[in-house]
């Protein structure tokens, strides 16, 4: 998978290197940090190419220190986190004392760490959520996981989106509320106290770096009586790991393969395509029927009018996010024609059309015609070259249709073969 011919990269021993954000980095003994190459991505994910920063050393310049010498260098300030986390959980043990206490736990280091210290202090019951969407490596952790309990959904994840006919963006959100928390919450009494020890981090996210040691999930726990606390909230990522290895906590193989989180694989919109790589890698089942989920609702919903962009660049690039480009490349409009059995000037007309009464959205922006049969109601109704388009609301008014009529009359235009629908 690596490329080699740009940069050899044997002096990347075992023991010493960081992967942050892309850039591989180290640091030297006195505890500086060097960064060293930057990991590139083709679009196509086919290829991965490490090319060497200039501004940076030479690695053989730098008195690399070892993940061990930096647990060295730290053991004071790891030390004290350690005892300042401890002395939160106590506290907030004692303030809390007729809650029951669980920690729900990801499998992920940071989930890991926080059932690691509150268990220093008081036995106590982990539940994972299973997303249904977790890989072998997090469900044979979490099997062998001392006193914790395994909440399956009723309805798996590819389950749910085939009969909503969804696909989870960055945009339209969801699958968190409902995988990752949705079981606890339904199978959890609401009416009774709950103390969750969680492992949400300041330094994580902007939201996140507003986070106190109490912490309520108000949003997902909906009407509940339930206190969350946050004991690492001030560690950061690389305290999280020098503790881990130091206390031999045990780590997801997941990160082993180059991941930086572990929670539900290849569909989460939140990953990019420096884990999609990966995914095609490690996971090459589990990535192909990704893609045909995608493929499959592309073309089922004619996205290249939605998104401007081939069913490659959907699947590679563009799934979680919004509009891909603004206007379609002709190697768009082609795909389209091919797909839908048209001719390429009228596949051009289904592209980036508005409303010639100016209508607008909801946002005050002119509204784009983006349903296929909207488009084809346009053609059939008015010709294959016309320049002005109306939108579904206009047109249903200039013919006199209410919903049902409309339906019937694109229901028996498909039914006849036309191929504008
Ligand atoms: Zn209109």
């Amino acid at each position: 998978m690596r490329d080699t011919t740009k940069q050899p990269l044997e002096d990347l021993k075992e023991g010493y290197f960081w992967l942050d954000k892309s850039i591989i980095k180290g640091f030297d003994k006195q505890g500086n940090e060097h960064k060293f190459y930057r990991v590139k991505i083709e679009n196509s994910l086919e290829r991965l190419d490490c090319t060497k920063l200039k501004s940076y050393d030479n690695i053989s310049d730098v008195d690399l220190a070892s993940w061990q010498d930096l647990i060295e260098l730290q053991k004071e300030h790891l030390t004290q986190l350690e005892a300042d986390s401890l002395e939160l959980i106590k506290e907030k043990m004692e303030k809390f004392n007729t809650y029951t206490s669980i920690i729900p736990v990801s499998m992920g280091k940071d989930s890991m760490l926080t059932c690691h210290l509150v268990r220093k202090l008081y036995p106590t019951k982990a539940i994972f959520n299973n997303t249904s969407l977790d890989c072998a490596d997090t469900y044979r952790m979490v099997k062998t996981f001392p006193n914790c309990e395994i909440m399956n959904p009723e309805k798996g994840f590819y389950q749910y989106i085939k009969e909503q006919n969804i696909i989870f963006n960055r945009i339209s959100r969801g699958c968190c509320r409902i995988f990752k928390v949705g079981e606890m919450v339904r199978r959890l009494d609401h009416n009774k106290p709950y103390l969750m020890w969680m492992g949400m981090r300041n330094e994580e996210s902007n939201t996140r770096s507003g986070y106190q040691d109490e912490w309520v999930n108000e949003a997902e726990w909906g009407n509940t009586c339930w206190q969350g606390i946050l004991p690492i909230r001030k560690w950061d990522e690389i305290d999280v790991w020098l503790y881990t290895i130091w206390k031999n906590i045990e780590i997801n193989s997941k990160y082993k393969k180059g991941y930086s989180r572990v929670g539900c694989a290849v569909s989460c919109p939140y990953y990019t395509k420096s884990t999609w790589i990966l995914d095609k890698y490690w996971y090459p089942t589990m990535r192909n029927r990704w893609e045909n989920i995608l493929k499959e609702d592309f073309i089922g919903n004619s996205k290249w009018l939605v998104m401007n962009c081939t069913v490659d660049e959907y699947i590679n690039q563009a799934w979680n996010g919004g509009v891909f480009r603004d206007e379609p490349t002709e190697e768009v409009i082609k795909e389209y024609a091919k797909y839908s059995n048209l001719d390429e000037k009228i596949a051009a007309q289904y592209f980036n059309k508005y409303c010639d009464n100016g209508c607008k959205s909801q946002s005050g922006k002119l509204k784009r015609i983006k349903a296929k049969d909207v488009i084809g109601m346009n053609l059939k109704y008015h010709g294959r070259n016309i320049s002005k388009f109306y939108c579904k609301k206009c047109l249903m008014k200039m013919y006199n249709m209410d919903e049902e009529k409309w339906n019937k009359q694109v229901e028996s235009f498909k039914q006849s073969g036309c191929d504008l629908f």
